[in-house]
């Protein structure tokens, strides 16, 4: 199963993706923890990055598509993954079709959580309490969120187009919209290959 998981800041994808992933037996990957996680470490990497997401911009292209297509190159993701947080933009999306068909693969499915964008501030001042992000104060989040509309939203037209995406409502409790994403999976893969 080779699976995206889209979603505006805070709709609760990472949360989902951990789910989904432990659920179907496929890694779950990340950007933005990998990113972080280096930030954390001081890695030549992290220092590049770390004012970057500071600000709550995008990491550049080539350097974000050089990374996942390392990650998807590791044994554990052979068989399938679910990237979160990847592609963002249409650079990245076309990027990463082009790293899947070298190896004769394709995407299957491409998540997308629904929910109402008023709702979604109000979660990530809250989750920046709880977590002490430091890419979560109020004028961040407002900017990441006019930066998903403005750059990332076009890539659900994209694999609308294709027909491969699956949108599910996400509000609700995280069981009630983890049952809501394995079941609109499941009948997308016929039932066939899920566990
Ligand atoms: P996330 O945890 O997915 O919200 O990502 C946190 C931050 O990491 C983002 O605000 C960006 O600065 C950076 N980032 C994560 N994924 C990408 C990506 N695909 N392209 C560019 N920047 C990214």
């Amino acid at each position: 199963m080779r699976l995206l998981i889209m979603g505006a800041p805070g709709a609760g994808k990472g949360t989902q993706a951990r789910g989904i992933a432990d659920h179907y037996g496929i890694p779950a990957i990340s950007t933005g923890d990998i990113f972080r996680a280096n930030v954390r470490d001081k890695t030549p990497l992290g220092q590049q990055v770390e004012a970057i997401l500071g600000r709550g911009d995008y990491v550049p292209d080539e350097l974000t598509e050089q990374i996942v297509a390392d990650r998807l190159a590791q044994p554990d993701a052979a068989a399938g993954f679910l990237l979160d947080g990847f592609p963002r933009t249409l650079h990245q999306l076309a990027a990463l079709d082009e790293t899947l068909a070298a190896d004769g693969q394709a995407l299957d499915a491409v998540l997308s959580l629904v929910v109402d964008p008023e709702d979604l501030i109000a979660r990530l001042l809250h989750r920046a309490e709880i977590e002490g992000r430091a890419d979560d104060n109020e004028e961040t989040i407002r900017h990441r969120m006019d930066v998903y509309t403005s750059d990332t939203k076009p890539l659900l037209d994209n694999y609308g187009d294709r027909g491969l995406l699956v949108e599910v409502d996400g509000d609700g409790t995280i069981e009630e919209v983890g049952a809501r994403l394995v079941a609109a999976l499941d009948e997308r893969m016929g039932g066939a290959g899920s566990r």
